[in-house]
């Protein structure tokens, strides 16, 4: 069969080596520049794929299936001539999904999802039962498909992009997490589309396959319309009668009217009430799959957390660094200061989206001792929070750290979260992040 595939970065080039290798003729095409796409056209040229840059041409359709990119607008151009040349479209997800022999956990939600993932993936792991992470967080899910056998676990991270192109996909867990109005443009606008665009993970799950849902998220509780599967909650409010919930800092499991105590809050190495519940979700799973409390509790030890995000660099004099380079939002600020009960100096600003400061103020006001200003929005953040709080104008990050280390007290903590995007200063929040860690890691 030939398949076109829209879309030349990760997603579009497992796609196409996947279906190369299923005997397909796979033909991509992408509207960049052969500058941009360099790497993905060499490994085309390596396995011998045809494609196409700089725009799309009729050769698109000249194919019995069309993948797309999680990247292509749904009412993109090619994409309204696929439908309208009755081409069947779908996701990269979908694609993959036909072929996977193992058990799938979907895991979507507006928040926390790369974080989960990588959670759930090392916990199977620590505890012997083979899983595989992909979707957004590192691998496409084509590039690692064919290596999953029957009785083992994918941890798939699940854009509602990719789900906007799903038929077929039935995963065996299907995981919710929180839905918050983001990426609006894409649902013209509807916060309704947007939810239903993420419920569309459960659409084809029966009684044999599980939800585990945010039961302190009233979105998703009353958009739960599958009848068939299995569901199960977690919560951090109430104490839910199927699944997982914390109750004076320990966590437990329920199910058939049998509570267990499973491990304490505490035992999380990662920071944050919201890392709790994230992990209250993954406990749901790991218990569903009759994993024992101890090895639970020492995956949660254990995982250190995904890079840029509340991640521990190092301690020095008492004083303990975090890059939290991705809060490229004020909502993410505000995830972050509710996760330290110690003072905070506040590395705040680069590219601002349009940030109303007033939703931190008061956690500003509680939690931090000074803000260090950087960025384009340096001036802005210095207008709106001095005088609240000891606010200072840095030219770059790396002078922010170095005065953050002469100023800040034993037992405070320096923080970047910057609640803006990098792009005014660096190439992206990776980049932000790790100039962040090498001027963290040169302080003597
Ligand atoms: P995603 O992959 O969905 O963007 P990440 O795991 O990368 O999620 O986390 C991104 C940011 O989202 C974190 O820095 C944190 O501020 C916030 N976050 C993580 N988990 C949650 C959660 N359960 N609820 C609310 N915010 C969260």
């Amino acid at each position: 069969m030939k398949i076109s595939i829209i879309g030349a970065v990760r997603s579009g080039v497992g796609a196409a080596k996947l279906a190369k290798k299923l005997g397909a003729i796979p033909f991509v095409s992408d509207s960049g520049s052969k500058e941009k796409l360099q790497s993905s056209i060499s490994v085309f040229e390596s396995e011998g794929i045809a494609y196409e840059c700089g725009a799309h041409s009729e050769k698109v359709f000249d194919c019995g299936l069309i993948i797309t990119s999680p990247g292509v607008p749904t009412d993109s151009a090619i994409l309204k001539t696929a439908r309208e040349k009755n081409i069947r479209v779908i996701s990269e997800v979908e694609f993959a999904s036909w072929f996977c022999k193992g058990g799938i956990i979907s895991i979507t939600g507006t928040n926390g999802k790369t974080t989960t993932t990588a959670l759930m993936n090392h916990t199977l792991n620590e505890s012997g039962i083979k899983c595989y992470s992909a979707g957004n967080i590192g691998e496409a899910f084509s590039e690692i498909v064919l290596d999953v056998k029957k009785d083992e676990f994918v941890a798939l991270e699940t854009s509602s992009f990719q789900l906007d192109f799903t038929d077929k996909f039935k995963p065996f867990v299907s995981l919710i997490l929180n839905i918050t109005p983001d990426h609006l443009d894409r649902y013209n606008n509807s916060f309704d589309e947007y939810i239903a665009a993420k419920m569309k993970v459960t659409e084809n799950q029966n009684e044999d396959d599980f939800i585990i849902y945010n039961a302190d998220d009233s979105n998703i509780k009353t958009n739960l319309k599958n009848t068939k599967v299995q569901k199960l909650a977690f919560s951090l409010k109430s104490e839910v009668p199927a699944g997982a919930f914390c109750r004076e800092g320990k966590m437990f499991f329920s199910l058939s009217e049998k509570v267990t105590e499973v491990c304490s809050a505490s035992d999380l190495f990662i920071k944050g009430e919201h890392n709790i519940a994230n992990a209250l979700a993954v406990l749901a799973v790991s218990k569903l799959l009759d994993m024992p409390n101890q090895k639970i509790r020492k995956a949660f030890t254990t995982f250190k957390g995904v890079e840029h995000r509340i991640e521990f660099v190092r301690e020095l004099d008492g004083v303990e660094y975090y890059n939290d380079s991705k809060a490229t939002n004020v909502d993410s600020v505000i995830v972050a200061l509710k996760s330290f009960t110690k003072p905070i100096y506040l590395i705040l600003g680069g590219k601002d989206k349009g940030n109303n400061y007033d939703d931190i103020r008061n956690l500003v006001l509680e939690h931090v001792k000074k803000i260090y200003a950087i960025g384009i929005s340096a001036q802005k953040v210095f207008d709106y929070f001095h005088s609240i709080v000891e606010t200072e104008k840095k030219e770059s990050l790396e002078t922010a750290v170095e005065t953050g280390r002469r100023e800040a007290v034993k037992g405070s903590v320096l923080l970047l979260s910057p609640a803006c995007a990098s792009f005014d200063m660096f190439d992206n929040y990776e980049h932000r992040g790790k100039v962040f860690k090498n001027a963290v890691n040169k302080l003597v």
